[in-house]
């Protein structure tokens, strides 16, 4: 018997679309920042229902320039998630601002406004809440908190393209950031993009992006070069036109995994924020110390069957040497998040599984987890 084909984490597809579009830019002989760019940008305004997005190198830049269009520097503070990519820390860290974490609530792995409220100082001037897996926090609450002190919000919606926080696109509540990078729900291989209402921040945020300019050789203040090519949004602007489609499909996944598996012990399927849409970026369950196998066992066996899964993330972002004693980190204790990293594990739930993929997922869980 042949032995089935590997399901894999995370499924990349180039449409027919994206490469008809790639080939018009290589032939146009404009292959920079231009025309594609700006499409993309209104792709992203348009699903978002901000004013503006500006187009940049990739999701780490994306936050950089946020906190920098927003005047982010040192003795500033951004309280943030613990549990996170490295990303949003270094941003953080690379505009010479200061870190402070908020732990999580462990059954939807974001943010407490609660414990965001504790972390807020004297110093802080933004909250920068992580939309992982593909859902964002109770933004409500975050909205309610950053307004009362005075403060910006800035979302890490890397993994968040098309989600809704209470009926709101992500990315609508303050400067959004996204990552086009190549697993992201929508992607150009690498790429990055803001989104925001405000059109101070937008304008900051086009002149940061190439080198202080607002004309050729008219520099306003220091800048950097952020941009985006042409090549690359061509790749990802048909991505928009069927990305509630994929989203859907995510979504439909994800409830047939939790279908199968809620009721299996030592495994805790994950839970959505009330009045959130989540997209399933990743469909993270918690392997708890009530099931006979630990975390790591479960994946190796799962591999052994065809199933390849992720840990996102093994250890909170700033449990690493280099992290720990730098002087921009404080470093809190975040049991949630700490919890979190010891048990979580994505599986797969990608829009290019079929359902028969998705019940081997669930049939193998059962069975490597069945007393
Ligand atoms: C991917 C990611 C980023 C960084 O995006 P890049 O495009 O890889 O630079 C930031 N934050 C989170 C949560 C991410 O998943």
């Amino acid at each position: 018997m042949r032995s089935p084909e590997t399901i894999r984490l995370s499924g990349v597809h180039v449409s027919e679309e994206s490469e008809r579009l790639v080939l018009a830019v290589l032939r146009s002989g404009h292959i920079a920042q231009g025309p594609m760019v700006e499409r993309l940008e209104g792709g992203f305004a348009a699903l978002c229902g901000t004013r503006h997005a500006v187009a940049v190198t990739n999701g780490t830049i994306a936050l950089v320039a946020a906190l920098q269009a927003l005047g982010v520097g040192p003795g500033d503070e951004v309280v943030t998630s613990p549990f996170t990519f490295v990303a949003t820390l270094n941003a953080i860290l690379e505009c010479g601002a200061t870190a402070r974490f908020a732990d999580i609530d462990p059954a939807t792995f974001v943010v407490d406004p609660a414990a965001v409220a504790d972390a807020i100082t004297p110093r802080t001037r933004v909250v920068m809440p992580v939309h992982l897996y593909g859902q964002a926090p109770d933004m409500r609450g975050i909205a309610a908190l950053a307004s009362e002190h005075g403060v910006a919000i800035v979302e890490d919606a890397a993994q968040a393209h098309g989600a809704f926080a209470a009926g709101e696109p992500v990315g609508s509540f303050g400067v959004g950031c996204f990552s086009l990078y190549a697993t992201k729900n929508v992607t150009s291989g690498e790429g990055g993009m803001l989104t925001t209402n405000d059109d101070v921040v937008a304008d900051t945020l086009r002149v940061l992006r190439n080198e202080g300019m607002r004309d050729r050789y008219q520099y306003e203040r220091a800048g950097h070069n952020y941009r985006l090519t042409d090549v690359q949004a061509a790749i990802a602007i048909p991505q928009l036109a069927t990305l509630a489609t994929c989203n859907e499909l995510r979504r439909s996944n994800a409830a047939r995994l939790d279908a199968g598996l809620s009721d299996v012990p030592g495994l805790r399927t994950p839970a959505v924020v009330p009045g959130n849409t989540h997209v399933f970026h990743q469909y993270t369950v918690r392997v708890t110390d009530d099931a006979h196998l630990d975390r790591d066992t479960l994946a190796r066996r799962l591999a052994q069957r065809g199933i390849e899964t992720g840990v996102y993330y093994p250890r909170v972002v700033h449990d690493y040497d280099c992290y720990r004693t730098h002087p921009q980190v404080v470093v809190t204790s975040t049991r949630g998040a700490e919890a979190a990293a010891r048990e979580v594990l994505s599986l797969p739930v990608h829009p290019g599984l079929s359902a028969d993929d998705v019940d081997r997922v669930i049939e193998a869980v059962r069975s490597e987890l069945a007393v």
